[in-house]
């Protein structure tokens, strides 16, 4: 005899992949910091190559294509991070920088949706940034678009618009820690697992959002998000 849950579990978070009626099923979600020098420099910090340091969303925080971005409660400063996001279909510890790719699915488009109000006391306090990062809606997040398809992406424009206008323009190229050194990186930090997604960080320009606002984010070769402020 199995033992039965004494509730309904949650369901497992996913997004959907370009092309196809399979859905990736998501395990966890890691985020970069400062990974673009312009961004690093917008913040107050030394754009110069630091180790790189980590912290996660929940993965229940995706919002998926189509849906819309509930402002937060308990903030009054929520601002958009246009990022990269890296999907791994296998993973494991000490991984080298040279077999990474191989671990990576695929690539999509994400916001790292942050309170830097929140974000702000948190560091002045020297406490941790859940609130500011890990808060419900967190992560809306586009389709997968697998490598097999794509490549591996290193150089190509990252973009987001606030109501039709550009506020933040980047390119991949720019970022600090490339792909596989991330991933090399955090497989010493973490076991990783088939599932888990990577925000890659985000470049200069990241500011407020407003509700009624409508959001419109790229990465050349990857994909967009279309989603409104509600
Ligand atoms: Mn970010």
């Amino acid at each position: 005899m199995s033992a039965s849950y004494m509730f309904t579990p949650a369901p497992i978070p996913v997004l959907p992949i370009s092309g196809t009626d399979a859905l990736f099923p998501v395990h966890r979600i890691y985020c970069v910091g400062r990974n673009y020098a312009d961004h690093a420099i917008e913040m107050g910090h030394d754009p110069n190559r630091e180790a790189p340091f980590f912290f996660q969303k929940n993965p229940d925080s995706l919002i998926l294509p189509g849906a819309d971005f509930p402002y937060p409660t308990a903030t009054r400063d929520v601002h958009h991070e246009i990022e990269l996001v890296v999907a791994l279909h296998s993973g494991g510890v000490g991984i080298a920088p040279q077999e990474a790719l191989g671990r990576v699915f695929g690539y999509a488009v994400g916001l790292d949706m942050t309170r830097r109000d929140l974000q702000a006391e948190a560091k002045k306090a020297g406490r941790p940034w859940e609130v500011a990062k890990a808060f419900d809606h967190a992560a809306p997040c586009s389709a997968i678009q697998p490598a097999e398809r794509i490549g591996h992406p290193q150089a190509g424009a990252i973009w987001l618009k606030v109501n039709g206008e550009t506020r933040q323009q980047g390119d991949l190229g720019q970022m600090i820690w490339k792909i596989g050194e991330m991933i090399s990186y955090l497989s010493n930090l973490f076991t990783l697992r088939a599932g888990d997604l990577i925000f890659t960080g985000t470049p200069a320009g990241v500011g407020p959002v407003e509700r009624g606002q409508h959001l419109q984010g790229g990465v050349d070769g990857v994909g967009t998000l279309d989603l409104r402020v509600i």
